[in-house]
């Protein structure tokens, strides 16, 4: 009787597994790297916890660290560095290996992608009151979804700096995980029937959240405390002294962001989706670091080149900044390795040379087709969503691909097994964009923008696949393995 269930039991499980459509056949290998970019997405709050636990799969597997403010050693080949600018605790991360056949005409294979998010950030001065409760003022950042913000557990975490008995500074992460702020909707018994319907948020009068259920006690100048103290609410403060072991006294500034505290989940019958916050654009900053360490380990024998990727901060307000991908980070990056590697008979101009041959995927998310606004997408060109990597294209140049640089992806993904879908915007729809174009027009590199589908972008929480998860890592190191060979056969078609 035992078996007979048992065999009843496999036949259903069979045949029920023959019904399910590709999109649900979700592998454990799957499953496993998911998990691996959700923790890095739910345990990196700010962009400052993106870099530190970028830097943390990077010592695991023996990247050496170099100081932007020092001269560097001699890089070797076969070597991996990294650095952090603006150390300790930084926004934007550098990591890179040296192809152990590294020589003059070697070039940079550069995957880039953001560490920061549209998010509200304490202002500094963030003592605020209404209604007999302490709120916390603060200020938008980026082009958030912000309705989505409303009737959500809030915490904060970020950078604090802390200045010890004797002088000393000490740059702190800090991440205070209990649910303390909460912006509430308005309930719609208070609305006309017009504010129902055009739902709109005013972004300094609406989006204040309260911190706590009475008006805190103000420190004053009585206490010994600065001017800069005075203006901050006490509560955070104290927080913050307690995490930290410190004095309120001894918390000289910080940068601190709200988040919500929901980390990132699987969703639907399969687990075939991931939700959570800032999967634009840490799920980017997952996928290139963890195409570079896959290739790190394995791909350094036969590799001539060097392999880079670039993590920036304030994409989401036009990256002119100096952890920006405006900034000098891939300039000075390629200079600093080249003339670290540089053998005796350089010719002058190499560098230049280098940079012509050298090229970036910029690594972004894309927007997937939504079921109920399928007329926003253009028809022909909607990626949908664990179906791999995107190639976002606009020849008005919002994006950085054109033909050469898009073949070369597609040829990339063709050599892994996979297919890669496009995306155009609608012409009658404003296009976003991304570091793609301002790298390559700072620099004069190649560049390709890609991304993974994802549904409600900038919102606080968003929907990505997870089979392109894996999907994306797969092609990236394809990319770091596949490029010089691509690369080389395409510039023998042009002599
Ligand atoms: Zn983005």
């Amino acid at each position: 009787m035992f078996l007979l269930c048992l065999l009843l039991l496999l036949l259903v499980s069979v045949s029920s597994s023959l019904n399910l459509p590709p999109s649900y056949k979700i592998s454990d290998q799957h499953i496993d790297i998911a998990t691996s970019a959700m923790e890095y997405i739910s345990n990196s709050p700010s962009p400052n916890h993106a870099v530190q636990n970028g830097i943390n799969m990077l010592q695991d597997q023996q990247f050496i660290k170099l100081d932007e403010r020092k001269p560097w050693p001699n890089l070797q080949p076969g070597g991996k560095y990294y650095f952090e600018r603006e150390a300790p605790l930084g926004s934007s991360l550098v990591a890179f290996t040296v192809g152990k056949k590294y020589r003059s005409e070697s070039c940079f294979k550069i995957l880039g992608a953001h560490t920061d998010s549209p998010n509200l950030r304490v202002k500094p001065k963030s003592r605020r009151t209404a209604s007999d409760l302490t709120m916390l003022n603060v200020e938008t950042y980026g082009g958030g979804l912000w309705h989505t913000w409303f009737d959500r557990d809030l915490s904060l975490a970020g950078k604090v700096m802390v200045r010890r008995s004797g002088g000393r500074l000490e740059h702190k992460l800090v991440d205070l995980k209990k649910s303390i702020l909460r912006i509430p909707n308005l309930a719609i018994h208070l609305q006309t029937p017009t504010e129902r319907e055009a739902f709109k948020v005013n972004k300094e009068d609406h989006l204040q959240p309260i911190l706590a259920g009475y008006i805190s006690k103000a420190l004053t100048g009585d206490n010994n405390v600065t001017k800069w103290t005075e203006g901050h609410e006490p509560l955070i403060l104290n927080s913050l002294a307690s995490y930290l072991g410190c004095t309120v006294n001894e918390i000289v500034d910080f940068e601190l962001h709200l988040y919500d505290t929901l980390g990132c989940k699987f969703n639907g019958m399969g687990e075939e989706f991931i939700t959570g916050s800032r999967l634009d654009n840490l799920m980017g900053c997952f996928v290139c670091l963890r195409s570079l360490l896959n290739h790190g380990s394995v791909g350094l024998d036969s590799d001539y080149d060097v392999s880079l990727v670039a993590l920036f901060d304030h994409e989401e307000v036009g990256s002119s900044s100096t952890t920006g991908a405006g900034s000098t980070i891939i300039e000075e990056s390629v200079k600093r390795i080249s003339m670290s590697l540089k053998g005796e008979d350089e010719p002058k101009d190499y560098l230049e040379a280098k940079i012509r041959n050298s090229f970036v995927v910029s690594f972004d998310m894309a927007h997937a087709e939504h079921p109920n606004y399928s007329s926003k997408h253009e028809k022909y060109h909607c990626p949908k969503l664990n179906s791999g990597v995107v190639i976002k294209t606009n020849d008005n140049q919002r994006y950085a691909t054109n033909g050469q640089t898009g073949y070369i992806f597609r040829e990339v993904g063709r050599r892994c097994g996979q297919d890669i879908q496009e995306f155009v915007v609608r012409n009658d729809c404003a296009c976003g964009s991304t570091i793609g174009p301002i790298i390559s027009s700072r620099t004069g590199m190649r560049c390709v923008d890609v991304g993974t589908p994802q549904l409600s972008m900038h919102s606080i929480r968003e929907m990505g696949g997870t089979k392109d998860v894996k999907m994306a890592v797969d092609v990236l190191e394809g990319f770091l393995r596949e490029f010089r060979d691509i690369d080389d056969e395409m510039k023998g078609e042009e002599e």
